[in-house]
């Protein structure tokens, strides 16, 4: 599907909606996000007046200043099939089968982006490490086209992929993402009381992402921002990704 072919709108009341034209005309797509609630001052998750936020376990002990932005939400029922065609794209993304969606994905992350970059100024981005290439590229592309600094993740952490999962996701993360230990003078300079984005597809307890802040906020930035296409909702999920079990007619 052709970039031209797709249009998105960004409203208070319904979140993010996407257009498609089909024989000419503009026809609504699917739409992501919902209302625009109050929400959790850690980490941007939206709350019923009230209610406290169990959705930022990993942010909780961070001291610096940073926020945290995504376009919606990821919800499978149990046997882990997307309830939304949002859901599905993100699955999709982590197989083969995104590449036909990278333009879409890329629309997507990119108004958030452009939103974002209307109200700070954001000089350099990173993504989390990752093997999931859609994601890679629209990371990289996304900085490229809008002028940013890229900072490979890999020039200053060091990543474990073949680390086994343990409960304990705090000492999980610790282990898995580690600073460099060779001091890179190129990238403090970009960094340095800067302001950056960090770019990944999902988050569910935020172990991971306040990791990642952890180690670059060793290089003094401003603020750091995580752009993130999909957070977990309320309940519980089978966040196993890798080999999701996608009904055949569901596109
Ligand atoms: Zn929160």
């Amino acid at each position: 599907m052709k970039s031209s072919k797709l249009r998105i709108e960004i409203t208070p009341s319904r979140g993010f909606v996407l257009f498609r034209k089909t024989n000419g005309e503009w026809q609504e797509y699917y739409s992501i996000g919902g209302p625009i609630q109050k929400r959790c001052r850690i980490c941007g998750y939206p709350l019923a007046e009230n209610q406290n936020c169990n959705h930022h376990k990993g942010l909780e002990k961070l001291k610096f200043d940073y926020s945290v932005y995504f376009v919606g939400y990821y919800e499978t029922n149990f046997n882990g099939n997307p309830l939304n065609i949002f859901t599905k794209r993100i699955i999709d993304m982590r197989i083969a089968e995104g590449k036909k969606y990278y333009d879409e994905l890329f629309l997507i992350l990119d108004s958030l982006f452009k939103l974002i970059s209307k109200k700070q100024t954001i000089t350099w981005g990173s993504w989390v490490p990752s093997r999931n290439k859609i994601l890679l590229k629209v990371a990289y592309n996304l900085l490229l086209r809008n002028n940013i600094n890229i900072v490979k993740p890999d020039a200053i952490i060091k990543t474990d992929y073949h680390l086994d999962r343990i409960s304990d996701k705090r000492n999980y993360v610790l282990d898995k993402y580690q600073l460099r230990k060779i001091y890179n003078p190129q990238t403090s300079q970009i960094i340095e009381n800067k302001s950056g984005i960090i770019i990944d597809d999902i988050m569910h307890t935020s172990h991971t992402l306040g990791r990642i802040f952890e180690i670059f906020n060793n290089f003094n930035p401003k603020c750091l921002i995580g752009l993130i296409f999909s957070r977990t909702g309320k309940g519980k999920h089978n966040l196993y990704l890798k080999y999701p079990n996608i009904p055949e007619n569901k596109k």
